[in-house]
């Protein structure tokens, strides 16, 4: 394109106008018109023009979508008013008693009843009528600017819907959730990766809010809704009503399924509607809220020290289901965690057929009183994992069988011990196969070692078969070995080997939380490399000097010693030395992640390095590779004499780069990139 700047001008305003309109279809009517590949390719066309030309970048724009650049930590923000939190109530009389104590201070009130969305309350404030600053409702008082990840917010406007001049400043309030169906595909894509579940859709969006990194929030496709405007009167709005449904013209994701009642009476049908329906929607909820819908009442009625008087949540009771327990189970995790699994005749409850129900922990299990062979009722905590809550011992025939905790590990044989002052009971034997699978799949996950084509089928062979006892000895796995796994041909033999290889390379930090040492994530290994240069000097490190590393703490220290004080971890840590792992941090760690979740495909030779070098880079810089082209690969390196990558990829209208600029990308040339 030629660079008349009102041509720019013009063909990027037309983008913008395109994506926000698919947008809209897309999140608000749930009725895509274009693909999502299609819509990727308008998004990166947009923020190719943006990257190229600056100047005519708008914060309302909807490559902010994406996220900008990572934080170090998130600011405080004060709540002007603070952000209350209501009531509760469980009953219809107790609605009736709310409604009574209203009666008592005015007359002439109506009711607004709203879903109760089961979510995180935020703040979002807007100046100029563009979105300015986010925050998490924090301890109601003081919250976390989260701005850039409420930016990526896909039904959040970034810029509302009106001029009135009244709202070039306000705030608004509502609470960001995630669907179902994308917190089923959040937890499948944690699996794969051997990392831990999220509990309830609930969890996971307060996780994905505080992610310090807002390309990856972008990604989590968290949802909004809004439910209240700080102040409404003095924008001349008298009611409620009036005000949710301002806010739905002014561009804003109100749930529509809000409604005026006249009476308590009509109030509590309207719940009880909702009670039964709401399994239907795609998203949680736990309640309603009913809210005295004249501010002019809710003014009279004023607030208690900690909520408001004017209004309620009614609270719905969990879904539950009674059925029958056929045995009881145990499983042992990576740290060697016993957890045991109540194995229940199948149920439909709240959506889904339930097989299986968390018991927790051994002390869970003894309160309960649950036997093999008992009735009773599950529950879905969080609407989403099951829950034996309830025996029903009136139905017991005296077959019931009771359940002990085993004193040797159930897959290992090895001794279990229980902690004093811990609830759960635990294998302690570091070689036991099934911990050993769960770290090894830890080991080679995308946060640690990245050995990529190590997934769960092939770590379970490897263990059943006795090739290695711990994750030290991947590192000496020869070709004989490998190839004789199912569904192993020699050349996939072979490129496993390589991968495996390439990780030695990885940095310190990857490796401190590969090592698998319990309460340390993937930010508690970054802040050990952060305070010490090598391995060396994490494990010679004092407990007292690493509890004082600011977010680390007594509890994880104490594990971190712990954890370098066994005899087992001695041997596996010389092992890795031997095997030529990398132990020391590395100087690079500016550019780091400049790829960061990026993903490539390569075709054809490349003059500078090889296959397995031009992976690793990849990889060291946080990007990704993949074998063959998709629309979701990011970008294609093309090198002499490519293959048929190199045609789909045009097909798919992919970006493709050559050596030269797959060079400049990594910041191997002294040009510029502006491709990332
Ligand atoms: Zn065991």
């Amino acid at each position: 394109m030629s660079d008349n700047p009102e041509k720019i001008k013009s063909k990027l305003e037309k983008l913008r106008k395109e994506i926000n309109f698919h947008n809209l279809h897309y999140y608000k009517d749930n009725k895509p018109e274009i693909s999502d590949f299609d819509f990727d390719i308008l998004m990166k066309e947009l923020i190719t023009l943006e990257e190229k030309y600056p100047v005519y970048k708008t914060p309302d724009s909807p490559s902010v979508r994406v996220g900008g650049e990572p934080v170090k930590g998130f600011e405080t923000i004060k709540h002007e008013p603070p952000m209350l939190s209501l009531d509760n109530t469980y009953s219809p009389n107790e609605l009736r008693e709310f409604d009574a104590r209203v009666a008592k201070i005015t007359t002439e009130y109506s009711y607004v009843v709203e879903l109760k969305i089961d979510g995180l309350a935020v703040a979002a404030r807007y100046e100029n009528f563009l979105l300015s600053v986010g925050a998490t409702r924090g301890d109601g008082e003081k919250g976390d600017a989260i701005t850039e990840n409420l930016k990526t917010i896909h039904n959040l406007p970034l810029r509302v819907e009106t001029t009135e001049t009244k709202f070039k400043k306000f705030e608004v309030r509502g609470e960001v959730y995630l669907s179902n169906k994308q917190f089923e595909i959040i937890n499948t894509e944690r699996e794969e990766l051997g990392e831990p579940f999220f509990v309830n859709p609930r969890n996971a969006a307060a996780g994905s809010l505080r992610l310090l990194d807002p390309k990856l929030v972008s990604k989590r496709k968290l949802n909004m809704f809004v439910y209240l405007l700080v102040a409404p009167e003095k924008y001349g709005l008298k009611t409620q009503f009036e005000t949710l449904t301002k806010l739905k013209a002014m561009g804003f994701p109100v749930n529509d399924k809000f409604q005026k009642c006249g009476s308590i009476e009509e109030v509590i049908k309207f719940c009880n509607a909702w009670e039964e329906k709401r399994h239907k929607l795609e998203y949680a909820v736990d309640g309603m809220v009913i809210k005295v819908n004249e501010f002019a009442k809710q003014d009279i009625l004023g607030f208690t020290a900690k909520s408001p008087r004017w209004a309620i949540a009614y609270k719905f009771k969990a879904a539950q289901a009674k059925t029958k327990v056929l045995d009881i189970t145990v499983q042992v995790g990576r740290t060697g965690a016993l957890t045991p699994v109540a194995e229940l005749a199948p149920v439909f409850l709240a959506g889904t057929t339930v097989r299986r129900a968390t018991l927790h922990n051994e002390d869970d299990l003894n309160r309960k009183g649950v036997r093999i062979g008992d009735s009773v009722l599950v529950e879905k905590a969080g609407e989403i994992i099951p829950e034996v809550v309830k025996v029903l011992e009136e139905e017991r025939t005296g077959k019931e069988k009771k359940f002990k905790m085993p004193t040797e590990c159930p897959v290992c044989k090895g001794l279990v011990v229980r902690k004093s002052g811990e609830a759960i009971s635990r294998c302690e034997n570091l070689k036991c196969s099934a911990q050993l699978e769960g770290r090894l799949l830890h080991f080679s996950s995308r946060d640690a070692m990245n050995i990529e084509g190590l997934g769960k089928a092939l770590v379970k062979q490897i263990v059943e078969l006795k090739m290695i006892k711990d994750y030290a000895d991947l590192y000496t796995l020869t070709i004989f070995d490998v190839a004789n796994l199912d569904r192993m041909g020699n050349k996939s033999a072979d490129n496993l080997l390589k991968e495996i290889a390439i990780s030695k390379d990885r940095d310190l930090q990857n490796l401190v939380y590969a090592l698998g040492i319990r309460n340390v994530g993937s930010r508690t290994a970054e802040l050990l490399c952060e305070n010490y240069a090598t391995l060396d000097e994490i494990i010679n490190a004092k407990k007292e000097e690493i509890s004082k590393i600011h977010e680390i703490g007594p509890v994880a220290a104490e594990y971190i010693t712990e954890f370098f004080k066994n005899k087992q971890t001695k041997e596996v840590i010389e092992k890795l030395a031997v095997a030529g792992v990398n132990t020391k941090r590395k100087q690079q760690t500016q550019i780091k992640n400049i790829l960061k979740g990026a993903s490539f495909v390569f075709t054809g030779e490349m003059e500078n390095y090889s296959r397995p070098e031009a992976k690793n880079i990849v990889k060291t810089l946080g990007g990704k590779v993949s074998e063959s082209v998709s629309k979701v690969t990011d970008y294609v390196v093309v090198g002499s004499a490519p293959g048929s990558k190199y045609e789909k990829a045009k097909k798919l209208g992919l970006k493709i780069l050559n050596e030269n600029e797959f060079l400049a990308l990594i910041g191997k040339d002294k040009g510029k990139s502006k491709l990332v």
